[in-house]
């Protein structure tokens, strides 16, 4: 994958065909010039149109987020599977409003892509 220069991505995320789409990939990893978390997803349309999308930053959360549902399997879960409680590779972050001894508080959540989640923070909105 790509971004300031060509980088090996740091997983491979696999998923569901659609009615445009098959082969489809996203991968994920961090450019290590400027750091930034990239996300790109590539996928064939039935016509050999290969389509492919980059994003990075918040873009790329945003992405990863946009395709979850469609996730089948990646190629670093196998490899993972003993760390089933704690959010491993690539997390997002997921803000959860609730009510805490009558007040309103914002909770942070520390989320993977097989349902593991982690509370980081929460405090007072
Ligand atoms: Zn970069």
């Amino acid at each position: 994958m790509r971004h300031c220069c060509q980088f090996k991505p740091d997983d491979i995320y696999y998923l569901r065909d659609n009615d445009l789409f098959s082969s489809r990939q996203l991968a994920i990893g961090f450019c290590p010039i400027c750091k930034k978390p990239v996300a790109e997803l590539t996928e064939w349309r039935f016509d050999g149109i290969l389509n492919k999308i980059t994003s990075s930053g918040i873009n790329a959360n945003d992405l990863m987020l946009k395709h979850n549902s469609e996730i089948i399997y990646s190629q670093k879960e196998c490899n993972y599977r003993r760390f089933k409680s704690k959010p491993f590779g690539w997390k997002y972050g997921l803000n959860k409003q609730a009510k805490s001894g009558g007040k309103n508080m914002v909770k942070q959540y520390a989320c993977d892509f097989y349902g593991n989640k982690e509370l980081i923070k929460s405090s007072p909105c």
